[in-house]
């Protein structure tokens, strides 16, 4: 018995890569994520970390992240396999005290190393962790066709892609009040990427980057997983409705704002505004 795999909260990671292959949103190693564990969790895990691996640098200083262990997906890894052999694909990572450098304590027992956007994930789970209270755990980052789709026919700013997304399916800015962010394309894996979601990600729980993916974070791998699924969706009844030669009809502006006030949502009006 492996005592990290036999860990619920290990378990759900795992099945969340598989379902998030299931959909189709991580060909090839396409896709990333991250779980800042519980420290709960941490400590049900220690018995089987290893502190024998070398300090790495982060490339960024994140002190509220000192001492946080994390889950993460491998570089180059394919999600396809997680399932099958979660701790050739898999880490777990722990952040040194200062935040400036990570070892990883269990996982990609074959080699490796954690995905490459590993400092887009900690800047971004930095920036959450402070702006929920320490809430938000998961960050996820994908493919879905139909959101990448959308960034070669909309204009590329928040406000267009967050009204076209929300029109699609009614509970859209329920799910999504704060609507979505947009980054421009950029050189993956990059600090300017990190810095530029990171940004967006202040305000907003999903942030596209153009001709890439997605990325998405929440409390729990529920949630996360969820918002993304939700745009995809939206973003694909988008792509129908074009096809079909656009739309005829559609929900107004007062009909969207209209539903904060029974499910106890604040959905951001200036979004409407020019
Ligand atoms: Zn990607």
């Amino acid at each position: 018995m492996n005592g990290v795999l036999d860990q619920k909260i290990v378990k759900y990671f795992i099945d969340t890569c598989h379902q998030s292959w299931l959909k189709g949103w991580n060909e090839r190693n396409g896709g990333n994520m991250s779980y800042r564990m519980k420290p709960e969790e941490a400590e049900a895990v220690k018995p089987f970390l290893s502190e024998d691996g070398v300090w790495r640098p982060i490339t960024l200083t994140l002190p509220n992240l000192s001492n946080e262990y994390f889950i993460v997906t491998g570089s180059g890894k394919y999600y396809k396999n997680v399932l099958r052999e979660p701790e050739n694909n898999i880490c777990i990572i722990r952040v040194d005290e200062k935040g400036e450098n990570y070892k990883i304590v269990w996982g990609l027992a074959e080699g490796g190393v954690p995905t490459s956007e590993l400092p887009t994930h900690l800047l971004n789970h930095s920036i959450k962790k402070e702006k929920t209270d320490g809430a938000y755990r998961v960050i996820m980052h994908a493919h879905p066709a139909n959101t990448v789709a959308l960034t070669f026919l909309l204009s590329l700013d928040d406000k267009t892609f967050t009204k076209a997304i929300w029109e699609m399916i009614t509970e859209c800015p329920i799910v999504f009040p704060a609507g979505i962010g947009v980054v421009p394309w950029m050189v993956c894996g990059s600090a300017d990427i990190a810095v530029a979601t990171g940004e967006k990600i202040k305000k907003y729980d999903a942030v596209v980057w153009s001709h890439h993916g997605i990325f998405c974070c929440g409390p729990d791998f529920d949630t996360a997983f969820g918002l993304m699924d939700t745009i995809e969706k939206a973003a694909e009844i988008l792509i129908k409705v074009m096809s079909c030669g656009g739309k005829r009809q559609s929900i107004s502006k007062e009909q969207i704002l209209a539903l904060s006030e029974p499910y106890h949502v604040d959905i951001d009006a200036a979004m409407f505004d020019d």
